[in-house]
């Protein structure tokens, strides 16, 4: 079978990447939503930065911090979790 591509323009949104940008790298779930053990999203279940620019909902990133594996790093590239200043 021949897949033809006729152009490469994807739109820079556009992708087949699993790691999805809009969702918590920890439950998958999107960061307007709320993490499982929420029921109701909002301010009920912030997010968190770090300074390595990946976004958790804060109960995920506690939950994962408290796990002895995580060894109090990012879970998404392994360097030492540090907490960025709030956004507003
Ligand atoms: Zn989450
Ligand atoms: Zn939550
Ligand atoms: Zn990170």
């Amino acid at each position: 079978m021949k897949i033809k591509v006729n152009t490469w323009t994807v739109p820079a949104y556009w992708s087949w990447d699993v790691e999805n940008e809009d969702v918590c790298g920890i439950c998958q779930v999107a960061y307007d939503a709320c993490c499982p053990t929420c029921t109701v999203p909002g301010d009920g279940c912030p997010l968190i930065w770090g300074e390595c620019s990946h976004v958790f909902h804060m109960h995920c990133l506690i939950k994962w911090l408290n796990a002895p594996n995580s060894q109090e790093q990012c879970p998404m590239d392994r360097t030492p979790w540090k907490t960025a200043a709030a956004h507003s």
